[in-house]
């Protein structure tokens, strides 16, 4: 796949850039998934113009791009299988799957979760960051057993690193061993936040972005996650 990166003329002077669909941060456990449909996605949520209806849908489907990376390594239980014409060998997902929804924003990468692995488990795990300290604030935990599970984090924005340290460290306490964080948009200090505090949860992104404000919002980013998919702006 190429990218044409173009200046105010849009067929002249144009770069190809190559893709190779995903990219591995060094010294992080972190994926970017740099696949063009969630490149193309992502431009739309950044976009301050985009309304929160279609700003909806597509953080939908940015996070099924987001999903079949988290889940590509996933192992299979082979059986064979009557088509309409033969016998042949088919595939089942042998593990259980759990999704942790990081209130509120991680509710809007749920209903793609609920679509693909319609057999999830789903948790909830209300965090409030303090304006001040942006340090999380704890309101509301509800898990599905997690123990023997490949437990999918769903928390869009990675800014400090606080809420989702949190939250990961909640489900290791109810004994989940296998965890995975989904994020739409991770900030340096975020991902190395993670790192520090839980090293083996595996971050699967659409952006490693530059840096956080003075009020801990992402740059460049898309603006406060929950406000854009909620309309509260
Ligand atoms: N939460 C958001 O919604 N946006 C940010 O940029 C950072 C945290």
């Amino acid at each position: 796949m190429e990218v044409y990166e173009c200046g105010s003329d849009a067929t002249a002077g144009c770069q190809p850039v190559p893709f190779e669909g995903r990219r591995k941060e060094p010294a992080l456990n972190l994926t970017v998934v740099e696949h063009p449909l969630t490149r193309h996605y992502l431009t739309t949520l950044r976009d301050r113009a985009t309304r929160p209806e279609l700003f909806r849908e597509t953080t939908r489907r940015l996070a099924y791009t987001l999903i079949m990376e988290a889940t590509s390594d996933l192992s299979l239980r082979e059986s064979p299988i009557e088509t309409p014409l033969e016998t042949t060998s088919g595939y089942h997902l042998d593990r259980d799957l759990v999704a942790v929804a990081v209130l509120r924003a991680g509710l809007g990468m749920l209903d793609a979760v609920l679509d693909l692995l319609p057999h999830v488990h789903v948790g909830y795990a209300g965090v409030q960051r303090d304006e001040e300290t942006a340090e999380p604030q704890a309101y509301y935990t509800k898990l599905p057993p997690v123990d023997r599970a490949r437990v999918l984090v769903l928390e869009p924005m990675l800014a400090t690193g606080g809420s989702l340290s949190w939250a990961t460290q909640v489900i290791k306490d109810h004994g989940a061993v296998d965890i995975t964080a989904l994020c739409v948009v991770t900030a340096p200090e975020g991902a190395e936040r993670m790192e520090q505090d839980h090293p083996e949860v595996r971050i699967v992104t659409a952006a490693l972005d530059r840096d956080l404000n003075d009020h801990f919002y992402i740059r460049p980013g898309l603006g406060d996650m929950g406000d854009r998919l909620f309309g509260t702006l």
